[in-house]
């Protein structure tokens, strides 16, 4: 950093999210060497994490061992953690904007994309987030009920949060009870009648979004057969030159292959089936008062001059009967008070991470976004630290530039934070309550057992607050 500059020291950095992007951003900052940061985290939960706790499959632990390189991020000084503040309600933007040189907001992507057919809000039908969401015990959703007495599942989509949700309608109950699946999803999950569970792209195999370990994944189940009609691996003139371009995505190359492997298979008679059905599209979901089928339609694929191909809709038709419809169509950021939004790709505005002011296109000073929201919700856990490392270069470089607007309110945000919200969650909180579900979670042989509701949290973060943890 230039000896010119004239931000004081330390620069004080609010983030609003404490997900991935979030704690990345935070470790990027406070690790720069000509910067002395100091990093206020937000999160609206009292617990940190974000997807990596309420999104990541529960059977994936290997997934969220990650968390432990948050940790590491979350003992460096400077850093501090604000749980069960939600900005926008308990603080304004303009509140942390008055007291820090900039604020990143990494508030990822929690809503569910709309189908916009009739019958989508039957009950019955439920978007995949707020599945994903109840079996993670996150609070928001921890009394949904979810009714798995019918015989067949539909899931819509082709991506690896379809899988996520396929496996967990197929896992066995002893598979799941090694995991920190809540404790009210592994009740129902163990109740379940749902045999068969039908997996549903619009487009074919050879355009599916999942990646291949988790495809695989489909064919190693305990007590589930996957189903490959052999039909769906005999692939169009298009798909066949699509897979063999040049910079051809193995990714995509592997997946026809595993599928190909599992339409060679028999079935073993195992009590669970996983269908894999490819270009049908969904037009209606039926039922009077709740879920009893959904009607598709073909597609045939249709190539443009890069040999991109779509789905376009046939004249055939089909009903699948069923009791549950889990739309699995990707996700959507939602809109925060005070910071400009492109509703239609449901993100926060921005170039390169520095918010735009949608009128000027001008960015507005000091205020920052990275991860889902800023880019849509695509990638791996890892894409979130390039992601954030990009915005962190833009923000330097704007400190660097003086373009960083001065603090202009003296008290620290605590004070604030402590008057608005007495009873939010710093970072040994948060300590205290991994300390009771991994406690609770050690007889059964389990990773934790997760506490669901936001009241429980709070008593265990403030229970004996004096211990050290
Ligand atoms: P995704 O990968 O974007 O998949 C969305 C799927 O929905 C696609 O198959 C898409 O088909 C389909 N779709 C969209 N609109 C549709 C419509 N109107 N009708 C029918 N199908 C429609 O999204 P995701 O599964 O939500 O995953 C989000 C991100 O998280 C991804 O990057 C994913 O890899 C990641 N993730 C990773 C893991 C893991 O690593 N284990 C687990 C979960 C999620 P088209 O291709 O035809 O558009």
């Amino acid at each position: 950093m230039s000896d010119e500059t004239s931000t004081p020291r330390p620069l004080k950095i609010a983030i609003v999210g404490a997900g991935p992007a979030g704690f990345y951003a935070a470790g990027q900052l406070l690790a720069a060497t000509d910067v002395a940061a100091e990093v206020d985290l937000f999160d609206r939960l009292p617990t940190p994490y974000g997807l990596v706790r309420f999104g990541v499959a529960p059977d994936h632990p290997k997934i969220k061992s990650v968390i432990r390189v948050y940790e590491r991020i979350a003992k460096k000084p400077g850093f501090r953690f604000f749980g069960g503040v939600e900005v926008g309600k308990d603080v304004s933007h303009e509140e942390l904007a008055a007291r820090h040189h900039a604020v990143i907001y990494t508030t990822g992507a929690s809503h569910d994309r709309r189908l916009g057919i009739p019958g989508e809000d039957l009950p019955g039908s439920h978007p995949a987030t707020d599945f994903v969401a109840w079996y993670n015990g996150h609070p928001d959703a921890a009394d949904r009920t979810f009714d798995l007495t019918g015989r067949r599942a539909v899931v819509i989509g082709n991506g690896n949060v379809a899988v996520d949700v396929a496996r967990m309608l197929a896992l066995t109950v002893d598979e799941l009870r090694e995991t920190d699946t809540a404790d009210h999803a592994i009740e129902a999950l163990a109740a379940s009648s749902i045999e068969e569970i039908v997996v549903l792209g619009r487009r074919g195999i050879a355009q599916a979004a999942f990646t291949n370990p988790e495809l695989r994944e489909l064919g190693e189940m305990a007590d589930a057969d996957v189903v490959v009609d052999p039909k769906d691996v005999d692939l169009d003139e298009g798909s066949k030159a699509w897979l063999e371009r040049d910079g051809a995505d193995v990714r995509e190359q592997r997946n026809v292959e595993i599928a190909t492997e599992y339409a060679g298979r028999t079935p073993e008679g195992k009590r669970r089936r996983v269908v894999l059905r490819f270009l049908a599209s969904p037009v209606k979901i039926l039922g009077d008062d709740k879920v009893t089928g959904i009607e598709v339609v073909k597609n045939e694929l249709v190539a443009d001059e890069d040999g991109w191909l779509s789905a376009r809709a046939t004249n055939e038709t089909e009903v699948i009967d069923c009791d549950l419809v889990l739309r699995s169509i990707g996700y959507r950021g939602r809109p925060l008070p005070g910071v400009p939004f492109d509703d239609q790709r449901a993100t926060i505005n921005n170039l390169d991470g520095r918010v735009l002011d949608p009128e000027t296109g001008e960015p507005v000073p000091g205020v920052y976004t990275a991860g889902w929201v800023k880019r849509g919700p695509s990638g791996v856990i890892g894409t979130n630290k390039k992601c954030a490392q990009d915005t962190v270069t833009q923000l330097l470089a704007d400190l660097e530039a003086g373009a960083l607007p001065e603090p202009t309110v003296a008290e620290d945000i605590a004070d604030l934070v402590a008057e608005r919200v007495p009873d939010h969650v710093d970072f040994a909180g948060w300590q205290r309550i991994d300390a009771h579900e991994r406690a609770l979670g050690e007889p059964q042989g389990r990773p934790r057992v997760k506490l669901t509701s936001v009241a429980e949290m709070l008593a265990v973060a403030h229970a004996a607050e004096t211990e050290t943890v």
